[in-house]
């Protein structure tokens, strides 16, 4: 990445919203231009409809996910292929692939994004990547963001089986890590690994600056519960492979869409309303996306958006994100959600140590498991049983676990071998690994 003069709007470069407003429509006209050139939109808005001012924007249809997947692979591609960067595909259980790519210019956008991070990126961090890289988006855009800033980035991929936990430990202490990006689960699998190693996440890793994290929804208890446990603050995002960083937080802990480089709106699906603010499924068109255009993607995440001031003074709209799993399950005449759950697990006194838990949402009984030390076991579940009968209404069975049985000690100290492929083998040597070299 060559560091020029930046082209793209920076933060500080307007002073109100009405401002923002205009920054957006003066790139708007340049963003249908590239959107014209998409197969899928020539397609699907003909040719006589194709928009290219900003006031032919009102009129434009939603996007949905599934569209990205009836073209895929490149049924939207809005660029000669040769311009192509890379090209990924998002997570999900589904069978069917959700294609995205990227342009050189576009990363220029993606990694200064992910760059905006209140606390800073600058080339004395060390940043490990803890995020997968195969097909998805989220390793590269950290890996691009902290490069753009000077940081040394270290790949630490969180799928690999060259990456176990203990190897994570290793490396935040050896490497003095200052900066992570994962996902806040990710943090607490470190904690317990790093006690396992006999470390103390609070004390032993003094350069440790921030924890960069996102990619599912975390509570306020288990954010400030991480927080505490490593001794630094948790800075989030919201963003998604297909599209990239969409908001991130403010020195006041306000998460702020990036409203300069993306239009934000919300999505009512009972009226079919699309408006500025207000709660509905977020939709979004990326201003500054060459290859792949997309005008009013709905992320079908349900969000609130709104317009209130913020003592930052970056004049951007915030955003709250509910996430995918704001329904929950029903168990007797109520309704129980993994974030409310979540919150009351983390608001157990930090002593007791509480950090992995499942429940299972029977149709009359929440049944629970918390991995929890026997001098702890009483009191934890005591505790825990009690805040969720009050809290949540429902009857519920909590059971104390034995700690390793929902994350198994393995996982935290153990490393594989990962070696390189072997045909050919000593007389005393192990050949069942021949060819397959993990
Ligand atoms: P992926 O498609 O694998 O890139 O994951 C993107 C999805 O993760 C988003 O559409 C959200 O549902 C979820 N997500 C990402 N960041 C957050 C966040 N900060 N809070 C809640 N959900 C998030
Ligand atoms: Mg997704
Ligand atoms: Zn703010």
């Amino acid at each position: 990445m060559t560091r020029t003069e930046p082209k793209l709007p920076q933060l500080g470069q307007w002073s109100s919203t009405d401002e923002l407003s205009a920054l957006q429509d003066k790139q708007i006209a340049q963003t249908l231009e590239w959107v014209a050139r998409s197969p899928y939109y020539r397609g699907r808005l003909g040719p006589g409809a194709m928009p290219s001012t900003a006031a032919d924007f009102d009129g434009l249809p939603l996007t949905a996910k599934q569209d990205l997947r009836d073209n895929y692979p490149f049924g939207m591609l809005a660029v000669p292929k040769e311009r192509l960067a890379t090209y990924h595909e998002s997570s999900g259980t589904a069978g069917q692939p959700t294609p995205s790519y990227y342009t050189e210019e576009d990363w220029v956008d993606l990694a200064e994004r992910f760059g905006r991070k209140w606390i800073g990126i600058s080339p004395s961090d060390t940043f490990l990547v803890r995020t997968p890289y195969a097909l998805l988006l989220t390793g590269h855009l950290a890996h691009a963001g902290g490069r753009l800033h000077g940081a040394t980035v270290v790949p630490g991929d969180n799928r690999s089986l060259a990456m176990p936990y203990s190897r994570v430990v290793r490396v935040l202490h050896d490497l003095e890590v200052t900066l992570t990006w994962s996902m806040p689960t990710e943090c607490l699998l470190w904690a317990a690994a790093a006690k396992a190693a006999g470390h103390d996440p609070g004390r032993d890793f003094p350069a440790l600056r921030a924890l960069f994290m996102g990619g599912e929804p975390l509570s306020q208890a288990r954010r400030s519960r991480i927080s505490r446990l490593w001794g630094v603050p948790v800075v989030e995002e919201y963003g998604a492979t297909e599209v990239g960083s969409l908001a991130g937080e403010c020195p006041e802990g306000r998460l702020h869409v990036w409203a300069d480089r993306v239009v934000a709106e919300v999505y009512d699906p009972a009226t079919g309303k699309l408006s500025k603010e207000g709660s509905g499924q977020f939709v979004v068109t990326p201003l500054y996306r060459e290859a792949m255009p997309l005008v009013r993607y709905n992320l079908e995440d349900t969000v609130e958006l709104s317009y209130q001031d913020c003592e930052c003074g970056w004049q951007l709209p915030s955003v709250r994100v509910l996430g995918r799993t704001a329904f929950g399950y029903p168990v007797g005449d109520r309704r129980v959600t993994q974030h409310r759950l979540e919150e009351l697990v983390f608001q157990l006194p930090a002593r007791h140590g509480v950090l992995f838990w499942r429940a299972k949402a029977d149709p009359d009984c929440l049944r629970v498991e918390i991995e929890v030390d026997e001098p702890e076991r009483q009191q934890a579940t005591a505790a825990l049983t009690a805040s969720i009968r009050r809290e949540l209404g429902v009857a519920t069975e909590v059971t104390p676990v034995r700690p390793g049985t929902l994350v198994p000690e393995a996982v935290l100290t153990g490393s594989h071998d990962v070696v390189k492929p072997r045909s050919l083998f000593g007389p005393d040597e192990d050949w069942s690994k021949a060819v397959l070299y993990y």
